[in-house]
This record gives C-alpha cells, sequence and structure tokens, in this order.
C-alpha cells in the first residue's frame, strides 16, 4: 500500500523498497546470473538474469511508477532501449521521427533499421496539421523528443497522441531532456516512453543506462519478449547505481533547472550572443505547450554567438563546464552538436534543421550559479576575434 501521494517521495519509495528479508532500506545488488531451482519444474519465481533479475525488477517498477506506466524496462544503454522498442516494427514498416532527434537514434534507424526494410521519414512534429497528413498507411509509430535534441523545440505530447490513437498507430516519446519530475507523456496520453538513464536519472555521469516504460498490456508483453530474446539488460550493480540516482533526482533538477534559468538570462542579454534556445524562456518556441504538459523549462539550453566570436577558443577558454558529449550530471557539460552529437546527420541535413556549426549547448549543472556564469562570462569575452 501506497503511504505517499507526490512524486517526489515516490522518488524515494516508489518500485519494490528495501529488502523485506533484512529491513535494508536498499534494494541488494543481486550479483547473480542464475537462480536454483528448488525441484525439476519448480522455481523461486527468478530463473536466469537475463529475463529477470531482482535488482533490476526493483528499478523497472520504480521507473514505471514515476511515469505512470503499468510495466518498466531497463536495458545497457539508451540506444539499447531504443533499439528495443524499434524491434516492435516490421518490415515494410515507417516511423515518422522529430527533426531534432537525438543523434543515435538518427543513426540506428538510417543505417541499422533500415537493412531490415524499416524506413523512417523527418518530420516537422511541432507542426500537428502537416504532420498527420504524413500518416500513410505504410507509417506504423510517430517518435518524438520534447525539447528536442540540441534546438530544445517543444512537440505537444497530447496532439501527437490524438494523431496516433486516431490513426491506430504507436506513439513513442523519448523523455531523456525531462524526467518524470518534470514531465510524464504517458499520462498525457502517449504509448511509449524511452529515456537514456545515462542522463538525469543517473544523474552523476558514471553509468550507462536506457530504460522503456509502457501502459498497455499487449505492448508490455511484446517488450518483455523482446527484451529477453535480444538481450541487452542492464546488470545488477549499474541497476543499484540508477535506483540510487533517482532518490535524489527531484532535489538535483530543482538546482539544475534554478542554475539553467540564470544561466539563460544571462546569455539573453549578452551582446555577443546571437540566440537562446531555453524552453524556460517566455519569447521560446512553443513555451506555451511546454507550460502545459511540463513543471518548466529542463535544465538544457542551446545558444549561438554572433561570428566575431571564435568558438574553438571559447571552448578552450572555458575552466569550469567540462567539453564533453552527455548531460544530466552534476558537473555543468558543454558541446558542440554539429562536431559531436549530432556528427552523425548530414551537413546539409543538419543545415535544414537548424544545427549551425555556430550551435553551443550547455547542460546546465549544480555548482553555484554564479561560478557557471562567471565562466561563461569569461570564455566569451576570451574568445572575441578583435
Ligand atoms: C544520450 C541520449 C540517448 C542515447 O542514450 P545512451 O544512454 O547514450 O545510449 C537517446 N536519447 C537522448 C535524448 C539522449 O540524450
Amino acid at each position: 500500500m501506497k503511504n505517499y501521494n507526490d512524486i517526489e517521495s515516490a522518488l524515494i519509495h516508489g518500485g519494490i523498497y528495501g529488502d523485506e528479508k533484512t529491513g535494508a532500506v536498499n534494494v541488494p545488488i543481486y550479483q547473480t546470473s542464475t537462480f536454483e531451482q528448488p525441484e525439476l519444474g519448480h522455481n523461486t519465481g527468478w530463473e536466469y538474469s537475463r529475463t529477470g533479475n531482482p535488482t533490476r525488477a526493483a528499478l523497472e517498477a520504480l521507473i514505471a511508477e514515476l511515469e505512470g506506466g503499468t510495466a518498466g524496462f531497463a536495458f545497457g544503454s539508451g540506444m539499447a532501449a531504443i533499439t528495443a522498442v524499434l524491434s516492435l516494427f516490421h518490415t515494410g514498416d515507417k516511423i515518422l521521427i522529430s527533426s531534432n532527434v537525438y543523434g543515435g537514434t538518427f543513426r540506428v534507424l538510417d543505417k541499422i533499421f533500415s537493412n531490415f526494410g524499416i524506413g523512417y521519414s523527418i518530420e516537422d512534429t511541432t507542426d500537428l496539421e502537416a504532420l498527420d497528413k504524413k500518416i500513410t498507411p505504410d507509417v506504423k509509430a510517430i517518435l518524438i523528443e520534447t525539447p528536442a535534441n540540441p534546438l530544445l523545440t517543444i512537440t505537444d505530447l497530447e496532439g501527437i497522441a490524438d494523431i496516433a490513437k486516431r490513426h491506430n498507430i504507436l506513439s513513442i516519446a523519448d523523455n531523456t531532456f525531462m524526467t518524470p519530475y518534470l514531465q510524464r507523456p504517458i499520462e498525457q496520453g502517449i504509448d511509449i516512453v524511452v529515456h537514456s538513464a545515462t542522463k538525469y536519472l543517473g544523474g552523476h555521469s558514471d553509468l550507462v543506462a536506457g530504460l522503456v516504460v509502457v501502459h498497455d498490456k499487449n505492448l508490455s508483453e511484446r517488450l518483455a519478449f523482446i527484451q529477453n530474446a535480444t538481450g541487452g539488460v542492464l546488470g545488477p550493480f549499474d541497476s543499484f547505481l540508477l535506483i540510487r540516482g533517482i532518490k535524489t533526482l527531484g532535489v538535483r533538477l530543482d538546482r539544475h533547472v534554478e542554475n539553467a534559468k540564470k544561466a539563460a538570462e544571462f546569455l539573453k542579454q549578452h551582446k555577443a550572443v546571437k540566440k537562446v534556445y531555453y524552453p524556460g524562456l517566455p519569447d521560446a518556441q512553443g513555451y506555451e505547450i511546454n507550460k502545459k504538459q511540463a513543471k518548466n523549462g529542463g535544465a538544457m539550453l542551446s545558444f549561438e554567438l554572433y561570428e566575431n566570436y571564435d568558438i574553438k577558443k571559447f571552448f578552450s577558454s572555458l575552466k569550469l563546464i567540462a567539453l564533453a558529449e552527455s548531460l544530466g550530471g552534476a558537473e555543468s557539460l558543454i558541446c558542440h552538436p554539429a562536431s559531436m552529437t549530432h556528427a552523425s546527420i548530414p551537413y546539409e541535413t543538419r543545415q535544414k534543421v537548424g544545427i549551425t556549426d555556430g550551435l553551443i549547448r550547455l547542460s546546465v549543472g549544480i555548482e553555484s550559479a554564479d561560478d557557471i556564469i562567471a565562466d561563461l562570462s569569461r570564455a566569451i569575452e576570451e574568445s572575441e576575434v578583435k
């Protein structure tokens, strides 16, 4: 029986809490591949750790509860989670994807699933009316990110869920940037939520993991089958680390978001900055929609410097903020999407969707906001071409 109401408590007490046998407040790490069977034809409920492991099961129950789904599945990476979801489709099926999806999602569709005759097309999912007209009989799913990577474009979750329901196809949302603490797509009618738990859910840049959550029972059975059959599962130790990370998700994100707002405001008024992309700014694309479907604007932002600032010099002048792929860790991380996270997207496509060579993406950490801003300020100054 649940003895709490709010997600802040669910982060800590949700899923399977502690260990009944010993009273340990943490779920033990069941570091085992197999489970002894008491007699032929009977098992303890656990057989083999690819199929199911108690530590992983605690994590899976937790993420299902947090997202408002009925079943969760943990994988060895976000890409393994997305690959498992894409394994639901067949030759001849086509998937519509947001124009700013994660580079790896594009790559696995373009270079792997295309080999099995599963097609995709890149669409502006912010324009619901135009999107609706793109649903031909071969289209079997819409896969979106909101905010999308790296321009933080907002897509209307309810609108996407409505289109999918009307055409009897699946809606898939990658909720990595928001996490269930800020946004719960299943509550808005989305069928499948995927996560790179490597990011905010883990929260400490110390593990790589992926999660899937669904509400529908049939989908849950199909995904359980795919998870066991293809085998990209998360190990017990990483499952434990992820449960541990999720306990502090609320307090971490509160601080992440507070710092992101301050950094966005600082950049916005700076004479060197051409444009700031942050869904928490009232003049941002999709601001009202984001406000309707998410708690706030999150803690990811992107910006563009004017041409008379040297990008290379800017990155090398940063002393606190680390130049690295990934996001959502305690430390501030900065990257250059065109040459890093989105390098697998062809140059022409990048230009078309607005990922210019001057674009910088910042994952605002939980250090002092003043220190983050001071680092940005000095690096911008030092990068000015005089
Ligand atoms: C990082 C990321 C992924 C891929 O996850 P991995 O854990 O790196 O495999 C997928 N989607 C988004 C939005 C991401 O940021």
